[in-house]
């Protein structure tokens, strides 16, 4: 069974050239299943009924099921979605002032091996396919459909590193921003990196105009690769060149994430190194409270040495700003996703 939530617009296309069907089939087929959010193949009432038999027989629209549902004081939603073959991920609802931002996993656990985060604590099992990822903000807009909302912002921050599940995650992408179908925005979409050269670069020659965040975390390469394993198979400089011509293609500005460490990476040496690293990329700084994660020891920067940071950068004319903090009362902040009801930790 293929599931449509998976297809874009253009794979749907040949699909239907494929079942000897006009190409206008699939158009016709996004309306039902995005506009009007139909999930049963006989409501499609304008399709013949042979051709409706062929879709139930090979065909389906489904979405994750909601394993939990945890809801913050601030209004941060956290569900842990349980897939088809039992596989579960969490997805992340915040309530920014200028949207509703949902923080899509992208793998179930991760091989990333950053030494900071909970998320790689569970290991990789396997990549999330496309339908899985529409899924997570399926099930997020059928909740906010009772108070008229739904989700205007994405990013692919959670579990998983999406340039480690590439084609799936660029399929996604085109779903979620095809105006047929949710028609999320692409300066709405952010896709965070740690850091993959040839993906970079790749990601920079589709023609998207979505944003492209980089988890940088430290200026140099002997703490980089202390804190990202990733850092000793890519190290910075062949990381910054990449960046360098992903902005030279796509045109697009880039936003550096980086969580602040107490007395790992706080101090004003690693802001002048930051500052001068990524000067030849046209860049943001975002500052990241860091998330306490029981186990490894690392520790949040107390708020005058992130202010003192920040300010270093600002002067040095590279934009800062610190990241807002949702749902820390039910561990849905940064870094602190995992499925922790499957009792693996
Ligand atoms: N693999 C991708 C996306 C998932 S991680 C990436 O590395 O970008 C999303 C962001 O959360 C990354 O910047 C990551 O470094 C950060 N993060 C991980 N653990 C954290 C923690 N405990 N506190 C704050 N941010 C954390």
């Amino acid at each position: 069974m293929i599931n449509l939530y998976g297809l874009t617009l253009q794979k749907l296309e040949s699909l239907m050239l494929e079942e000897k069907q006009s190409k206008f089939r699939a158009k016709q087929l996004f309306t039902w299943i995005y506009e009007k959010g139909v999930t049963n193949f006989d409501d499609m009432s304008d399709i013949s009924k042979s051709f409706r038999d062929v879709l139930k027989e090979k065909y389906c629209l489904e979405k994750p099921a909601i394993f939990t549902k945890q809801e913050a004081s601030d209004g941060t939603v956290k569900l842990l979605l349980e897939m088809k073959d039992g596989a579960k991920v969490e997805t992340v609802l915040m309530r920014y002032n200028y949207g509703n931002v949902i923080c899509v996993s992208s793998q179930v656990g991760c091989n990333m091996g950053c030494s900071f985060c909970a998320s790689g604590l569970l290991k990789k099992q396997r990549n999330l396919e496309s339908h899985e990822m529409v899924g997570e903000i399926l099930v997020m807009n059928d909740l906010l459909k009772s108070a008229n909302e739904k989700i205007t912002h994405v990013v692919v921050m959670g579990t998983g590193e999406p340039f480690d599940n590439y084609d799936n995650v660029i399929d996604f992408v085109r779903i979620i921003n095809d105006q047929k179908a949710l028609a999320i925005g692409a300066r709405h979409i952010t896709v965070s990196t740690c850091g993959i050269p040839d993906k970079i670069r790749k990601y920079g020659q589709e023609g998207l105009q979505i944003n492209l965040a980089i988890s940088l975390h430290a200026p140099n390469n002997e703490l980089r690769s202390k804190l990202m394993k990733v850092n000793r198979a890519y190290p910075l400089e062949e990381l910054i060149p990449a960046v360098k011509d992903y902005i030279d293609h796509a045109g697009r500005r880039v936003t550096y994430e980086y969580i602040m460490l107490k007395g790992v990476n706080d101090s004003l040496e690693h802001a002048r190194q930051l500052c001068e690293l990524i000067k030849p990329t046209y860049a943001y700084i975002n500052l990241i409270p860091y998330n306490d994660v029981l186990e490894n020891g690392y520790h949040r920067a107390d708020s005058e040495t992130v202010h003192a940071f920040m300010d270093y950068c600002l002067k040095h004319g590279v934009q800062t700003t610190i990241r807002k903090e949702f749902g820390t009362d039910i561990d849905a902040a940064c870094g602190q996703l995992r499925a922790k009801q499957e009792g693996k930790l």
